[in-house]
């Protein structure tokens, strides 16, 4: 797809702020500092329109990115991060569940993890979560550049047999160094962008 225009229209702390006209959105989730921000910077190549880095501390915020006036990337808290206190992570819980929960023009969730590493707890129980909510899964297994080509196979199945993929889903090898993935990514997320 080509991005032609993409604007951070709010970054919400309540229900209340969040935009209402009604085109579809794919939440983003992940671990913090996994490479969420990198992955939507290189889907809709620009340098730094999401920010990269929500460091433990800063205010937590749902931020709904407008994509080709047509549907919102909508980049959730992440999550995962040891130091935060037991009130941020609660926090957390409240925002993420207001708005999974209500939400009635969310279609899809695109889940980043590294895919160097298998999914830590965090990951599985965000992946249950959303499949709590019955919502499609595009898995987006990153930083695939840091792994040896022959070894990308069984890293990827680590990550399908760790997170308990279901055969709905699938886990998409991404680098948002070189690209690799993108069309891919693109390809399975277009088809929630309907109304
Ligand atoms: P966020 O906190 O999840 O938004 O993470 P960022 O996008 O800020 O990325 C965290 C770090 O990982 C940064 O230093 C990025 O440059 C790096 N990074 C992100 N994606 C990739 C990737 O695909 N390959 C490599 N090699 N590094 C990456």
């Amino acid at each position: 797809m080509k991005v032609t225009e993409a604007e951070l229209v709010i970054s919400a702390v309540g229900q209340d702020q969040y935009p209402n006209d009604d085109l579809p959105e794919i939440a983003l989730a992940g671990r913090s500092n996994v490479g969420k921000s990198s992955f939507i910077n290189q889907l809709i190549q620009r340098k730094s329109l999401a920010r990269t880095s929500s460091k433990p501390g800063k205010t937590q915020t749902i931020n709904f990115y407008k994509i080709n006036n047509m549907f919102y990337f909508v980049d959730v808290p992440g999550y995962g991060y040891a130091q935060v206190s037991k009130t941020e992570r609660e926090k957390w819980g409240v925002m993420m569940e207001e708005y999974f929960d209500t939400r009635q023009s969310l279609k899809a969730c695109a889940m980043i993890t590294d895919l160097r590493h298998p999914p830590t707890k965090d990951d599985v129980q965000m992946y249950a979560f959303l499949k709590h909510y019955e919502l499609p899964v595009v898995v987006i297994g990153t930083k695939m550049d840091k792994i040896a080509k022959g070894k990308r196979a069984s890293h990827l199945q680590q990550t399908i047999r760790t997170l308990q993929v279901g055969t709905d889903d699938t886990v998409i090898p991404f680098s948002a160094e070189t690209g690799e993935g993108k069309k891919e990514a693109w390809r399975m997320l277009s088809q929630y962008m309907n109304h």
